[in-house]
């Protein structure tokens, strides 16, 4: 299937509807927080810099980047608004907090119903 937004090509399991159109996880959390371009490079750009860094795992994260980590492993599944109440972020900064995890592949967000979750890989 295709992104509506960024046009780039997902799986079915990871496509989010939003006023009746489908979109990626990225364009879809996007949305839901402000537009913004979507940068469907920006994952292998990610990874690829802190390959280069020689950075793995959590190494190399931001203070917060890692307390979002940590408090996902202990947690589990945990919806998109307990963690912005946990971390007292707005969902702006939230959202690029998590945006660095997730084109690092340490972590994802998904959809239950109708609440956003944020997950480990
Ligand atoms: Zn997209």
């Amino acid at each position: 299937m295709i992104c509506e937004k960024c046009k780039t090509n997902i799986s079915k399991e990871e496509m989010f509807q939003f006023g009746g159109q489908m979109y990626c996880e990225d364009c879809y959390i996007e949305i839901q927080s402000r537009p913004k371009p979507c940068d469907p490079g920006a994952v292998s750009a990610a990874k690829a810099s802190r390959e280069l860094q020689g950075h793995k795992g959590i190494e190399g994260l931001t203070t917060n980047q890692k307390k979002i980590y940590n408090y996902l492993k202990k947690n589990g599944k945990v919806p998109r608004k307990e963690l912005l109440d946990y971390m007292l972020l707005t969902p702006e900064e939230l959202q690029a907090e998590f945006a660095v995890l997730r084109h690092c592949e340490l972590a994802r967000g998904g959809k239950d119903g109708d609440t956003l979750y944020f997950t480990l890989m």
